[in-house]
């Protein structure tokens, strides 16, 4: 036996974060299992926000290759810090996208869960160049459109009423593919309180035609799957409390 090192591929349950992501994964099955759903229909997004590169290193070695940052600066950290050995990670972007980072993060992600403007899209199409040919797949980016479904007057997203408008623009873009709708579920003591917006997310989606399902984080993800999420974004289940 030779010493792992932090750029060693483990695939094991021997650390506790790679116990934690086979514990959050296991949950993911169990509640498909609830609805009668084919547990590949859910992409585990796990969001990686202020932990240390050999933290997420060790996530993507334990098999975690979707993950998720909230923040430019720290995305570009991520994103340009070396992956573990040969897996390289598709990076998404959750958290509001300035207009003025678009040209620095189109690059590196996968896909963005929070398009919330035609302005947005202008400036993406603006900056379509920065993209280049390497890294993301060719053609146009993934897009969630993030929905304030609560309505909590302090939240991100747009008001359901905008969706019609905002739709119109992005199909009339060449460089958005609108996947589906994204939300953050208010904070509550009880997730099952949250079903009611995982339902009207689900919903309002449907009434559009769009398939993906952008929600449930670490309290209320599997409530989130038992109402059709197809992309959960899971943190400190995952990799533990925040640092600072
Ligand atoms: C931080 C964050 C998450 C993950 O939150 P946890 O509670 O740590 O699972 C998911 N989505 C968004 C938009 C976030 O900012």
């Amino acid at each position: 036996m030779t010493t792992p090192t932090r750029t060693t591929p483990t695939r094991t349950t021997s650390t506790p974060l790679a116990a934690r992501l086979a514990d959050v994964r296991a949950r993911i099955v169990e509640a498909c299992e609830r609805v009668g759903r084919d547990p590949a229909s859910v992409t585990l997004v796990g969001v990686s926000k202020t932990q240390p590169p050999e933290v997420v290193r060790e996530a993507i070695a334990a098999g975690l290759l979707d993950l998720g940052e909230n923040r430019a600066q720290d995305l570009l950290a991520q994103a340009q810090a070396p992956a573990a050995a040969g897996l390289a990670p598709r990076w998404h972007f959750i958290g509001h996208l300035q207009r003025n980072k678009v040209r620095e993060v189109l690059p590196h992600i996968y896909a963005l869960h929070s398009l919330d403007s035609a302005r947005l899209i202008e400036e993406m199409e603006r900056r379509w160049d920065a993209r280049g040919a390497a890294g993301p797949p060719p053609g146009r980016l993934p897009c969630y459109i993030e929905v304030n479904i609560g309505g909590e007057a302090q939240k991100t997203g747009i008001a359901p009423a905008a969706l019609p408008a905002l739709l119109a623009s992005a199909s009339a873009s060449p460089v958005v593919a609108v996947t589906g709708l994204m939300t953050v579920a208010p904070q509550v003591v009880d997730p099952e309180e949250t079903r009611p917006i995982f339902r009207a997310l689900r919903e309002l989606a449907a009434a559009h035609g769009l398939r993906g399902l952008s929600m449930g984080m670490t309290e209320d993800y599997p409530v989130a799957i038992e109402e059709g999420a197809t992309v959960v974004r899971v943190g400190r289940a995952i990799f533990g409390e925040r640092r600072a």
